[in-house]
């Protein structure tokens, strides 16, 4: 029988657990049938008036902006991702 000690089978044993997370999050959340982004990115919104961040997973198409109350239109490319500096 191998002998173990307790603190390494419990070191071994997260290693493993968190591995398999890691593994499932690379291969299985960002797959193309996600549409290769996170899901969060989804429910974010631009306003196009006050350019206003917000998020609103009810709707898809139009949503409403919480602070000015213009209509926003979704758009295939989210700006306020592009990083100025
Ligand atoms: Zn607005």
């Amino acid at each position: 029988m191998i002998a173990l000690e307790f603190s390494v089978a419990a070191a071994l044993y997260l290693s493993l657990v968190t591995g398999i997370f890691f593994f499932y999050w690379i291969f299985f959340d960002r797959s193309p049938a996600s549409g290769g982004e996170p899901t969060a990115d989804k429910y974010v919104w631009q306003c196009s008036i006050c350019t206003y961040c917000y998020i609103d997973s009810r709707h898809s198409a139009v949503s409403v902006c919480p602070r000015c109350g213009s209509y926003n239109k979704r758009q295939d490319s989210i700006p306020q991702k592009e990083v100025k500096g």
